[in-house]
């Protein structure tokens, strides 16, 4: 077993899980870029310093997560971290304008193909990934998971009429993140005995390929929540949803 410890980010290759690992590694320690591609995995892992390494892991495929749990128990022998981070925000068809986006996600003509594509990464794969990489974590002296959700996913938030994102809530990705959260709180109760930490973390809209690069947030700003709460101490918080502003309301 490495004494350093080890950190797995998921959907780490771009965006906001790239620059996650990049902090990490800077933080010292040795960080996983999973990756569904591998080629792209290790593309990704050679633009950081530090000691980082590619990881093939779709987050949808069971055999996948499987073989990444055993390359990290063989391989390193330790897991410390894990930031559920791998998300997409639609599965429909390519070239279609923000109007027929918007339109195509109404709850009452969502199609379920598309729900359920996204459903299988942003819920099942953050469900299937944790409970594959948990016999590592509970072997770590304090282990830490965060779960890279959305304010769009607070039911709280989206209740509000005046809520700017209040028309666009959509069983679609807001919903997804939603689940995200409760799921967030049921690892947190089960684990609640342990010294595993487990909170949810929204980076903000941030400019990535997820919104045609569309958000007024750096990568850089968007990691800091997300890596705060993979850093933290003993007497950090869990069962927490947070922005880089404080607590966010479920
Ligand atoms: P991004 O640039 O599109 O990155 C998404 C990452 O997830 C990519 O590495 C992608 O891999 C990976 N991924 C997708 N499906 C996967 C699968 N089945 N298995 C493994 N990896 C998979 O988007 P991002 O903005 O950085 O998103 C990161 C997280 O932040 C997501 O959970 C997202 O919901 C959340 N978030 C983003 C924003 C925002 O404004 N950007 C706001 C709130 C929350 P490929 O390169 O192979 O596609």
């Amino acid at each position: 077993m490495q004494d350093k410890p080890v950190a797995l980010v998921t959907g780490a290759n771009k965006g906001i899980g790239l620059q996650i690992a990049k902090d990490l590694a800077a933080h010292g320690l040795t960080v996983l870029v999973g990756s569904r591609n591998f080629a792209r995995g290790q593309e990704a892992a050679k633009t950081i310093d530090g000691d980082a390494r590619a990881l093939q892991l779709d987050v949808t495929d069971q055999a996948s997560i499987a073989a990444a749990a055993a390359r990290i128990r063989n391989e390193l022998g330790r897991l410390d971290v894990l930031v559920n981070n791998a998300g997409i925000s639609h599965a429909g068809e390519p070239g279609r304008s923000l109007e027929e986006m918007r339109k195509s996600r109404r709850p009452s003509v969502a199609s379920l193909d598309e729900v359920r594509a996204v459903w299988e990464t942003n819920v099942f794969g953050v469900i299937a990934v944790t409970q594959a990489m948990l016999p590592l974590l509970r072997e770590a002296p304090a282990a830490r998971i965060v779960n890279v959700s959305s304010s769009v996913g607070s039911l709280t938030l989206n209740a509000r009429p005046t809520h700017p994102y209040h028309p666009m809530f959509s069983v679609v990705y807001p919903a997804s993140k939603t689940a995200l959260n409760a799921i967030t709180l049921a690892f947190t109760i089960e684990l609640e005995s342990t010294n595993i930490k487990v909170n949810a973390a929204c980076p903000g809209h941030t400019a990535t390929d997820l919104n045609n690069f569309a958000g007024p947030r750096t990568v850089e700003q968007a990691a800091r929540e997300p890596v705060r709460l993979a850093l933290l101490g003993p007497d950090g918080p869990t069962g927490t949803f947070s922005n880089e502003d404080g607590p966010l309301p479920w």
